[in-house]
C-alpha cells in the first residue's frame, strides 16, 4: 500500500462541542497520522472558494454560513491509502446512513453539520491542502 496524504477539516459543529481531541483519537486509531494541523476561522471568501464545486447546489449558501459559524481545525493526514482510509473512518455524508464506529455516526448532528470534511481523491487532496497550508507547515 502506498503512503499518501489527505486533507481534513473538523467542522464548526464539532469544535463548538469541544470534540477535536475525540475526533483526532478516532483518526489516529484508524492509522492516520496528523502531520499538519491548525485552528482557524474561515472567511466567507475562503468557504465559497473551498466549496466552489457545490456552488450550484441548493444547500450551498447554508453550507458556507455553517462553515464560517465558528472555528474549524484544518489538517493534513498521512498513512497508507490515506484518502480512502479517511473517507472510511468519516462515514457517509448523512450520519443516519453512516456505519457504526465512524466519526459521523459517533458525532455528526445532521447531513450538513456532519463534523468532518475529507478529500475525495488524491488530486483534490493536493489542491485542498495547498489551499490552507504552506509546504513547510506539513511535517511528516
Ligand atoms: P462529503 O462531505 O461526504 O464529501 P459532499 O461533498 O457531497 O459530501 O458535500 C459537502 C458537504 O456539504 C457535506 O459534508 C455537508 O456538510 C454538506 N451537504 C451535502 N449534502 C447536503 C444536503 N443535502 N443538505 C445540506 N448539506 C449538505
Ligand atoms: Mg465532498
Amino acid at each position: 500500500m502506498a503512503t499518501e496524504r489527505t486533507f481534513s477539516i473538523i467542522k464548526p459543529d464539532a469544535t463548538r462541542r469541544n470534540l477535536t481531541g475525540k475526533i483526532n483519537a478516532v483518526l489516529e486509531a484508524a492509522g492516520l497520522r496528523i502531520v499538519a494541523q491548525k485552528r482557524i476561522q474561515m472567511t466567507q471568501a475562503q468557504a465559497e472558494s473551498f466549496y466552489g464545486v457545490h456552488a450550484a447546489r441548493p444547500f450551498f449558501r447554508d453550507l458556507v454560513s455553517f462553515m464560517i459559524s465558528g472555528p474549524v481545525v484544518v489538517q493534513v493526514l498521512e498513512g497508507d491509502n490515506a484518502v480512502a482510509r479517511n473517507r472510511d473512518v468519516m462515514g457517509a455524508t448523512n450520519p443516519s446512513s453512516a456505519a457504526e464506529g465512524t466519526i459521523r455516526k459517533l458525532f455528526a448532528e445532521n447531513i450538513e453539520a456532519n463534523s468532518v470534511h475529507g478529500s475525495d481523491s488524491a488530486e483534490n487532496a493536493a489542491t485542498e491542502m495547498a489551499f490552507f497550508f504552506a509546504a513547510t507547515e506539513i511535517v511528516g
